[in-house]
């Protein structure tokens, strides 16, 4: 019988892009074999279960795809955080640094109930300028953001320890450099 692969085996490296130097951590090949895409949702669970968790807040686009995965299995409601002018409702927004320049995104104001316990997703975490603007658009509209869960960390790069200085417990399936 075939070996199975690591969960860490199933992340594809793709050198050079999206431009040279960086090397792309590419998640659809831990998406697309059916043992990894369900050992990573069950790891990102695990934590959570009964923990009372009201909303999971996916991040486009792939924190949608685990997001919508892990909030069906802690019967969650699921809230997305989408990317500027893609949500139709009244939003609230939040511009962050990028490399070079700034994006920003968006929630819907009435996605979560005041004091609603809600929990973060997204594959990746490297500065967490994208993760640290989510939460604070969670808490603008009144959520309590319990913690943050992502496949990967390039802890190097400090994203998670900023999340934890910001007093959200966040776990991690596996590191890169
Ligand atoms: P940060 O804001 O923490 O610097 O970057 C994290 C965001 O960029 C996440 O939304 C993540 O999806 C995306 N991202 C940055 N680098 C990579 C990568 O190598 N692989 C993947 N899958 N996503 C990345």
């Amino acid at each position: 019988a075939r070996r199975h692969i690591s969960l860490k085996e199933s992340i594809r490296s793709i050198p050079d892009y999206p431009k040279p130097g960086i090397v792309f951590r590419d998640i659809t090949t831990l998406l697309s074999d059916p043992r990894s895409f369900r050992r990573a949702v069950d790891a990102l669970v695990h934590p959570y279960a009964g923990g009372g968790i009201k909303q999971v807040a996916g991040i486009e686009a792939r924190g949608f795809i685990l997001g919508g995965a892990i909030a069906h299995q802690l019967s969650c409601g699921f809230v997305p955080i989408r990317k500027r002018g893609k949500l139709p409702h009244k939003t609230v927004s939040m511009a962050y640094a990028l490399e070079y320049g700034t994006d920003e995104i968006e929630i819907h104001v009435d996605a979560v109930g005041p004091g609603d316990r809600v929990l973060l997703v997204d594959d990746l975490i490297a500065t967490g300028g994208t993760a640290t603007a989510a939460i604070n658009l969670l808490r603008k509209i009144g959520a309590e953001v319990v913690a943050a869960c992502f496949v990967i960390d390039l802890p190097e790069i400090g994203g998670a320890q900023r999340l934890r200085d910001m007093g959200v417990d966040v776990r991690t399936l596996m590191e890169f450099e």
